[in-house]
């Protein structure tokens, strides 16, 4: 997928100004943050289980290599082939190699993020092999041109009905329908001659189990399902931190990522895939692929950022940031959105490549309270803050302004007595007109804002006064 993370200021201009796009927004709440607090209130043990979820990621991450070759020994013993690519280049070539091997000419696909970041349905169809998505938000979004994501659990959050419903009767030419239900099953009738004429399945995975080779992929539709077990060729695509340990592990971190991502107990569909189609069973895949990703993930085990390697992608920090609420997840620019997005981002493609996006938070925590495997996303969106300004990409000005900033912070009395002056002078200067946007000061922060000017006292010289009237109280 092309990058445009570095016009992320642009673009939140467009989205901010988006009307239909507002409206989505705005059901964030009902549809995602009410019902995880209402999933994760019916289980009293959510907390426990957060701790135990982040030591699992954790003791994988710690020593990923080992983990990795427990999984590769275990899936080649059950008939998996399990292969290895540096970069998104190096998925599309494998999976066309593939393809050519098995002599496949369609594809049916489940939900998979690291295709979308590898660009594989435009290098399958360069290919002459036809590529078609079955998950239904992936669906409309390829019959809509091959429009980006906007959510990594729910692609097309940011599309309303009208709008699927004028999509599917231009494309498939049926009569305008504004049910959802007899969309669904418009988009399901279309699908199903798809998937029984596939030869390949591509999924991605929800996490890959050491102990036993196995994929899961959790979804709600039931097509990974379709997808994995028709086709004569199952590809399944995954970045390498995917990895847990044991089936116990699996089922610890199940009790997290529906409740998280979409409020449910349990998703609809949990499938465990191993191995390819035994001599006695009637489905599966005869042949089955591991393709297992780095893409800039391997540089940042035993690094700074590692922790960002434990993320599950259930989609809670964006579903609760109030930036991604506002501007929605294509201004982003990029596979990943929100919170856990500004930090991938700029860690996948570059820092000077998403300049913006580490400071696209309010640093206001929610997206660290809700994420189910503690991931310190605030702490990193700081890291990656701090990088910026020692490798001088932000620009002079705001390096300039912070360092003096830093100084001034540093020295108390200094500063209690700039900040006493400062508010005072700013109060004159506004004066009768109450708002210090109008004096042009920082421009790109008050030209949408109403900045209020200082009104009474300081905060310091309210404490002394109070602290003097304790003291006054007690001698009486
Ligand atoms: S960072 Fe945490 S909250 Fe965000 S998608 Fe990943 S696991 Fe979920």
């Amino acid at each position: 997928m092309q990058i445009q993370s570095m016009h992320f200021k642009a673009r939140v201009t467009d989205k901010l100004a988006d009307s239909v796009l507002q409206d989505n927004l705005r059901k964030t709440k009902s549809k995602f943050v009410g019902k995880r607090a209402q999933a994760i209130q019916e289980l009293p043990e959510f907390e426990a289980t957060r701790e135990a979820a982040r030591a699992i990621r954790d003791r994988v991450l710690n020593d990923l290599d080992h983990w990795l070759l427990a999984f590769e020994q275990e899936a080649s013993r059950r008939g998996a082939t399990v292969l290895w690519a540096r970069d998104g280049d190096e998925v599309c070539r494998l999976v066309l190699e593939i393809a050519a091997r098995h002599d496949c000419r369609k594809v049916v696909k489940s939900k998979s993020m690291l295709s979308e970041e590898s660009g594989l349905n435009q290098a399958l169809e360069a290919a002459g092999v036809v590529p078609v998505e079955t998950d239904l938000g992936e669906y409309i979004l390829q019959l809509n041109d091959n429009e980006a994501p906007s959510h990594i659990i729910a692609p097309v959050f940011h599309k309303s009905k009208e709008e699927v419903s004028e999509l599917f009767a231009r494309r498939h030419g049926t009569p305008r329908k504004t049910d959802i239900t007899a969309l669904a099953r418009e988009a399901r009738e279309q699908l199903r001659p798809q998937f029984l004429s596939a030869d390949m399945g591509i999924s991605g995975g929800n996490f890959l189990i050491a102990e036993t080779g196995s994929v899961a992929l959790v979804t709600n539709e039931g097509n990974g399902r379709m997808c994995t077990t028709v086709p004569r060729v199952h590809v399944a695509i995954t970045g390498v931190e995917k990895i847990v340990p044991t089936l116990e592990d699996f089922a610890t971190l199940m009790r997290l990522l529906p409740r998280s991502a979409t409020g449910q107990s349990i998703s609809n569909y949990v499938s465990l895939l191993t191995g390819t189609r035994g001599e006695q069973e009637s489905d599966g895949a005869r042949h089955m692929y591991f393709i297992l990703v780095d893409a800039g993930r391997v540089d940042l085990v035993h690094g700074e950022f590692q922790e960002m390697l434990r993320c599950i992608r259930c989609g809670a920090c964006m579903n609760h940031c109030p930036v991604y609420q506002t501007v929605g997840g294509h201004a982003y620019g990029w596979v990943y959105p929100g919170p856990m997005g500004s930090v991938l981002t700029p860690l996948f493609q570059g820092l000077e490549r998403a300049i913006d996006l580490p400071n696209a938070a309010t640093m206001c925590n929610q997206c660290g309270v809700v994420c189910p495997v503690k991931i310190p996303l605030p702490d990193l969106l700081r890291k990656l803050r701090t990088k910026q300004i020692e490798l001088k990409l932000r620009p002079w000005s705001e390096r300039m302004a912070i360092r003096l900033w830093a100084w001034v912070a540093a020295r108390p009395a200094l500063y209690a007595w700039l900040a006493a002056r400062g508010a005072r002078y700013l109060k004159w200067l506004a004066g009768e007109r109450a708002y210090i946007d109008m004096l042009g000061i920082a421009p790109g922060w008050t030209s949408t804002r109403a900045f209020p000017a200082p009104q009474g006292k300081t905060f310091r010289e309210l404490h002394a006064e109070q602290a003097k009237a304790a003291t006054r109280g007690a001698h009486h």
